[in-house]
């Protein structure tokens, strides 16, 4: 091997920013290493070339420790996005300069300088200055200046970022072809998916700090095995199906698949991804020749160079959760993409407002379980509650699970992990069990930065429940659902929201918990009067959607109207309706989500004694855009 990274990681305070990754790249290799901005590709980059600490891991190349070794003794060439050209100094003089610095003789620079030049594309320039050429000479330059010391690792940081479509197409080829050439082991960075596919002997997909798959590019597009790789890597039709015992089943059609995705148990879900390519558009049903997904009606086309790009709406399918395009906020049906020729679209036109029938050609089915909780685990009758209903929600949502014990006050030995391990696993699709000496928060700040996960399950304490939950909160991107010392799995649940855009996440995600649970959602927001008719009608009509989406996740759901102190009136509903779950959403505050429980949400986590609380937090989803 000639890059080996071993476990690194690297913290921004207190956030990793690099998360435990681990990686080899084989010797000539080109490896891509593909994620959206601010997915940590630069630090990690920056941690191989020397120029950022580690705190924690081994980089190891060629067989050789340089973890603690500096930059120019690791034997690696760089190239950054903006050209870092010494402006000064001609561009003969920049490809020299490593070779100055290490001393090597004028005539044998000057041989190997014009040889670079040859070499990417650049002869007879080298008297120029940087001013003097353009974006792409310059990165030229900065290519040949990398490879003057014959470094042994290349490592190239967004390097065309800056130039234009057809320039970036041209210096892929010379890089590519250079590295074939020399075969030279590359990564490269990029948050842009064709240059990967088109670069890459081997891709790798980063977010928030982690590599969540490996593999060819090929590969990574048709066969991804998470949601996030699946909808990362082009446009993506993915919904979650049925299992059956040859293959699965979508709505009305079945595909048989010789690779069965794997049953979590009684699993019968399963993510299901098609690519638009991959869907089939005609005129009749009789024309159609693959398994038929339904007659739609066309709601967008577009024209996208060499194909047509198509939105189609298709009716409500049985069995089917869409993930992505991602259902409607208020809508009963299922949209597709999908993608036709410039010769197919002109033989048979669609607009908006077409009908068309429409049937897949192929699908993949995800092998990734879907949901994942962690459930903490102290010793106490609160826990032990919390163990028993997240185990519960665990067995029915096909969820992974991870067992925290933590506190030495809980003396969670790993005996008694494995003990609880086994009370609980039963029917469970895979139980993980970690021991941590920290206290509830810490100990969980650690475990979610190690893998993500859905969902914390905490035992409701006595005292300190609001300052509790904001430190679980912050403690990672989950959800966190506080469970009261016993109880029934609740069969009807009340999710309170305010009126606007952000709360359709607190829906989608409560829906799905609710969902799996089996349990009845009534969706509630309080107005402070009937006096303001505009406020009513905006409220009713937003429940109306709410409700409509979570009927389209397959929860029987009505909606609900209350009037005066908003406190006082979830308290009333929850009594007069005995509802078993409150469902709350979470305020974000920052980026980094720092989230705060003051007022209405803290109070109410006081008053509940008896029923477990959800709260969920709204997703920025531009926050890795
Ligand atoms: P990418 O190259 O994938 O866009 P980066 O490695 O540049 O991502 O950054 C990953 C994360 O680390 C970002 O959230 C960024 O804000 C943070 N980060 C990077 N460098 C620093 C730094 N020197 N100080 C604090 N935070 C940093
Ligand atoms: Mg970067």
């Amino acid at each position: 091997m000639s890059i080996v990274l071993d476990q690194l990681l690297k913290r921004y305070e207190g956030h990793p920013v690099v998360n435990n990754m681990s990686l080899e790249v084989a010797d000539g290799e080109f490896f891509v290493l593909l994620g959206p901005s601010g997915s940590g590709k630069s630090t990690l980059l920056r941690m191989i070339a020397g120029l950022v600490d580690t705190d924690g891991g081994r980089i190891v190349l060629h067989g050789r420790e340089v973890t603690h070794l500096p930059p120019q003794a690791r034997g690696i060439g760089l190239v950054f996005q903006n050209y870092a050209l010494f402006r000064h100094m001609s561009v003969a003089e920049n490809i020299e300069f490593p070779l100055r610095i290490r001393t090597v003789p004028a005539a044998e620079r000057r041989r190997r300088r014009d040889e670079l030049l040859e070499l990417v594309g650049l002869a007879g320039l080298g008297s120029r200055f940087p001013t003097q050429l353009s974006g792409g000479q310059q990165q030229r330059v900065a290519l040949a200046r990398a490879l003057a010391h014959r470094p042994e690792v290349l490592l190239l940081d967004e390097p065309f970022g800056a130039l234009d479509a057809r320039i970036r197409t041209e210096l892929r080829r010379t890089v590519h072809s250079i590295q074939r050439e020399l075969r030279i082991t590359t990564i490269f960075v990029t948050h842009d998916q064709e240059e990967a596919f088109e670069l890459a002997d081997r891709m790798g997909v980063m977010n928030f700090g982690r590599l969540l798959e490996v593999g060819p590019p090929n590969e990574l597009y048709l066969r991804p095995q998470t949601e996030f790789v699946a909808t990362f890597l082009g446009t993506a039709n993915l919904m979650v199906g049925e299992v059956t015992r040859d293959g699965v089943r979508l709505g009305p059609v079945h595909f048989p698949l010789s690779t069965r995705p794997a049953a979590v148990g009684e699993a019968r879900r399963v993510q299901v991804l098609f690519r638009p390519e991959d869907v089939a558009v005609k005129t009749s049903a009789e024309a159609l020749g693959w398994p038929l997904l339904g007659q739609a009606l066309v709601e967008e086309s577009g024209f996208n160079g060499s194909f047509e790009r198509l939105r189609l709406r298709l009716p409500k399918l049985q069995g089917v959760r869409p993930i992505s395009p991602p259902a409607p906020f208020g809508g009963d049906f299922v949209l597709v993409e999908a993608w036709r020729s410039q010769h197919q679209a002109r033989r048979f036109p669609l607009r908006p407002g077409d009908a068309a029938w429409v049937g897949v050609r192929r699908v993949h089915a995800l092998t990734h379980p879907g949901l994942s909780f962690l459930m903490v685990a102290d010793g106490s009758p609160g826990a032990r509650a919390a163990l028993e209903m997240g185990a519960q929600v665990a067995r029915l949502s096909h969820a992974r699970v991870t067992v925290l014990g933590h506190g030495a006050a809980g003396g969670q030995t790993e005996g008694e992990l494995q003990r609880v391990r086994e009370w609980i696993g039963s029917g469970l699709a895979a139980v993980e069990t970690v021991a941590s000496p920290d206290p509830p928060a810490e100990a969980v700040a650690v475990e979610a930065s190690r893998q993500h996960y859905d969902l914390v399950v905490q035992g409701m304490p006595a005292r300190g429940r609001v300052e509790l939950s904001e430190r679980l909160l912050r403690a990672g991107d989950h959800n966190l659902l506080l469970v009261p010392g016993s109880g029934p799995v609740p069969t009807r649940a009340l999710i309170c929201v305010t009126v606007g855009e952000p709360a359709k996440e607190d829906v989608l995600f409560a829906g799905r918990l609710v969902r799996h649970l089996g349990a009845e959602a009534t969706i509630l927001t309080v107005l402070p009067d009937k006096g303001d008719a505009h406020a009513v009608r905006q409220a009713e009509r937003f429940l109306a959607a709410g409700a409509r989406t979570l009927s389209l996740l397959g929860v029987v759901a009505t909606s609900s109207i209350r009037y005066g102190m908003v406190r006082h009136e979830i308290l009333s509903e929850m009594r007069d309706k005995e509802h078993g779950l409150l469902v709350l959403g979470a305020p974000l505050l920052g980026r980094r989500g720092r989230v705060s429980l003051n007022g209405v949400i803290g109070s109410l986590l006081d008053d509940v004694n008896d029923r477990p609380v959800l709260i969920v937090r709204p997703h920025y989803e531009e926050w890795w855009h």
